[in-house]
């Protein structure tokens, strides 16, 4: 089956639909999503939505916390884009009607997370900020948004000339071929690549694998946030965020003592790859960790998700202490964008968690993701609005390159606790050489053509994984999320380094974009 339009959208998350609803003024979206709509991170999140809307807050606060938190590994003017476009796309949400939480006295209610240094946190229904905000898109959606769910996008097309024309897709009874002047790819991170995570369970960064196979440039798969409190019953059943803290929570240990004490100046609310390491060091000697919610009242009423996800593993709130274990939560890295969207390959596009703009930088500041879809998404957006209906080449390349039929592949679970074992939390780099002799070469050219969507799944697995392995050994240094046992300090030869995977091939970088790019991005911003 064969569909022609103007824009696919591969994902749907909250990048794909604040991209959706505004290209749809002008063109035919269709979104395409390997489950149903309510299958996102963007459904998971609790914590929020950072925005600087309160008039104790400034973008040059918020814009310092985020460089703060992911250790100046960053590109600024992107980080910039994020907070100010961020800022107005939340407001604009908030003017529209979307009902976030209020204060008695009929305020926007503004949470406070780790490493903020304001209350800023947009919030609805407590701790089930994802869930409402997508509800409410999906509740908005305009009638020329096709939405096809249960179709799983497997491989990129590209014209005689390497741009991106087309997606092939998978359901459970046939196989179909968008062709599109544009294909945004909005697929969100790659959690589930490890044991332990708070993502949904086919997380498996499918867009970077996509995209990296099409030939796209990918950077910082070094760097996966691992959040330190995930609930841990027997395993990792669900998150408990950071607001938790925000409202008084803290960090003890088996016999009540307070873990961060000390630590860090902002103790239980310092930036996520601090608090997760002090979890991790702390299990690693067998010992069980806790947040204490003693000091929290009406707890129940204001996180009514982490209270169902405690009520439901048995877990007693009136014992005030919730059983924790650090999980994979966030990848800061993925497929090189720009803030609207452009990829190293003309017409594919990249927004939200798969796509890597430099605006988390080492270690993402909590609730920037969120603003992350809302702010490129809608910039990207803006920008094609702009560029107007195209011209599109179909002719497809011709491509003689020799693919490869059989690949030795670990299952699912082995690949889990390989990955957790040996580029989880910490790394070492006996483990990363050993666990990249059971991943594809970089090089590697696979043949889909006879693959089940499953196979293609465990591939992309392997091929995400490899990514992260291979940077996690390049970078000999410790910087934010990316903790190496050998060498725990940052090394200043390091700073301000990409190291970039591109055509089978790694490269070590002083800058994310090709000069190309820079001069588009400024088109966008600075029109
Ligand atoms: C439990 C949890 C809580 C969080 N809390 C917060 C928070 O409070 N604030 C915050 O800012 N961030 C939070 N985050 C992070 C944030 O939710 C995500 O980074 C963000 O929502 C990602 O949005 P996205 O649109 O890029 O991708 P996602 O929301 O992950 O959506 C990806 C979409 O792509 C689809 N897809 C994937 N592969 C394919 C394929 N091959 N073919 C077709 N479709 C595919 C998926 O089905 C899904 O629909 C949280 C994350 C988790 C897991």
């Amino acid at each position: 089956m064969h569909i022609q339009t103007d824009i696919i959208i591969l994902g749907g998350g909250i990048a794909a639909l604040q991209a959706a609803r505004k290209l749809s003024t002008r063109f035919e979206v269709h979104i395409i999503t390997k489950s149903n709509m309510t299958v996102s991170s963007s459904y998971k999140a609790q914590g929020g939505i950072a925005a600087v809307i309160s008039k104790q807050d400034d973008t040059n606060i918020h814009i310092q916390d985020t460089l703060v938190a992911g250790e100046f590994h960053h590109h600024e003017d992107n980080v910039k884009a994020l907070v100010e476009h961020g800022a107005t796309t939340v407001r604009t949400l908030l003017q529209e009607g979307f009902p976030a939480d209020l204060t008695p006295d009929g305020q926007i209610s503004l949470g406070l997370e780790g490493a903020h240094s304001k209350h800023r946190i947009v919030h609805a229904g407590g701790d089930a900020t994802g869930k409402n905000l997508i509800d409410y898109y999906l509740n908005t959606l305009p009638e020329n948004v096709h939405v096809h769910t249960q179709e799983f996008a497997y491989e990129l097309i590209l014209n005689s000339v390497r741009e991106c024309c087309g997606v092939r897709v998978k359901t459970a009874n046939e196989e179909k071929t968008y062709f599109a002047s544009y294909i945004i790819v909005a697929t969100g991170g790659a959690g589930a690549l490890y044991e332990c995570t708070s993502n949904f369970a086919n997380s498996f960064g499918d867009g970077i694998a996509l995209a990296y196979l099409a030939g796209a440039a990918v950077t910082d798969m070094e760097f996966v946030q691992f959040h330190p409190s995930l609930l841990y019953v027997n395993g990792a059943r669900g998150l408990v965020s950071e607001a938790v803290r925000g409202a008084g929570g803290r960090f003890v240990d088996e016999d009540g003592n307070a873990i961060m004490e000390g630590k860090h100046p902002l103790g239980d609310l310092a930036p996520r790859h601090v608090t997760a390491y002090e979890m991790y060091k702390i299990r690693a000697q067998g010992k069980a960790v806790y947040i204490d919610i003693t000091n929290i009242k009406n707890f129940e009423e204001k996180f009514p998700t982490i209270t169902k996800l405690c009520q439901d593993n048995d877990v007693e709130l009136a014992n005030g202490k919730i059983p924790i274990a650090p999980g994979s939560h966030f990848l800061m890295g993925g497929v090189i964008a720009n803030t609207v969207g452009e990829t190293t390959i003309p017409r594919l596009l990249a927004i939200g968690e798969v796509a890597c703009t430099g605006v988390h930088g080492a270690n993402r500041l909590a609730s920037n993701s969120l603003l992350e879809g809302m702010a490129f998404g809608d910039l990207m957006a803006e920008n094609l609005l702009q560029v107007g209906k195209i011209q599109t080449n179909f002719v497809l390349l011709d491509d003689t390159k020799q693919k490869e039929t059989f690949l030795p592949l670990l299952s699912k679970e082995q690949l889990q606790r390989d990955m957790l074992a040996n580029a989880g939390i910490v790394r070492c780099k006996e483990g990363l050489e050993t666990l990249l002799t059971k991943l594809p070469q970089l090089n590697f050219s696979p043949d889909l053509s006879a693959m089940s969507s499953g196979q293609i799944e465990l591939l992309f697995m392997h091929t995400t994984a490899s990514l992260i392995t291979h940077a996690a050994l390049t970078r000999t240094e410790s910087r934010g999320a990316h903790i190496r046992q050998e060498y725990e300090q940052k090394d200043n030869r390091w700073e301000k380094q990409w190291i970039v995977f591109q055509q089978g091939l790694m490269n070590v970088r002083d800058h994310l974009y090709e000069h190309n790019q820079i001069k588009k991005y400024a088109r966008a911003i600075f029109q």
